[in-house]
């Protein structure tokens, strides 16, 4: 049994498309999920928006329109099978506890003890991170999935599906179980 640390916008919660799409309605633009090529949405956002559009994750109200993926919940509930998930999220004072409420909601956890807010995830404890931002995957000290999305699109060895990432993890964790191979061959 392995303990996964699983980030939670980007991986199981669809924050870009209710963030785009409130900003599409104000700024009159058609910005797209798959345009965002780069971590950076200020950079496809039109110029006199600019950074600006940040200023919509900043409300926790954002999280009453949030969905989640589609397979989101039946991956976590999946790894749950085998695996001690939890979740960490990083976060702005105004959304304090905001997304522990929405995992609650959508049945992600049932517990305070399964949610870790952290805006750096270098400091978690975990054998495993589940992130779609490179930055945290790079730097994080256990075996990572870095979850496929169009903002991190330049980087290599991303899982591109729920199952590709269960396999990963399985496949991994069975070989280190039982076949007794070296974690730091698996590290990455
Ligand atoms: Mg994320």
């Amino acid at each position: 049994m392995a303990l996964i640390a699983c980030d939670v916008d980007g991986v199981v919660a669809d924050l870009n498309k209710e963030w785009l799409r409130q900003y599409n309605r104000d700024w009159n633009d058609n910005l797209r999920n798959e345009d965002v090529t780069a971590w950076d949405l200020h950079k496809f956002a039109k110029p006199e928006c600019g950074v600006k559009i940040y200023s919509y994750i900043r409300t926790p109200l954002i999280y009453d329109k949030v969905k989640p993926y589609p397979g989101a919940l039946a991956f976590i509930n999946k790894l749950k099978e085998s695996h001690k998930v939890f979740f960490v999220t990083a976060f702005v004072p105004e959304q304090k506890g905001i997304k522990y409420e929405w995992l609650l909601e959508h049945k992600f956890i049932e517990h305070l003890d399964e949610y870790v807010e952290a805006r750096n995830k270098s400091l978690i404890r975990a054998d495993w991170l589940i992130d779609d931002y490179y930055g945290n995957t790079k730097n994080f000290v256990g075996k990572t999935v870095l979850f496929a999305r169009p903002w991190n699109i330049k980087y290599p060895e991303r899982c591109l599906s729920y199952t590709e990432a269960l396999s990963k993890i399985t496949d991994v964790e069975f070989r280190k179980e039982y076949l007794g191979e070296k974690e730091v061959l698996w590290k990455k």
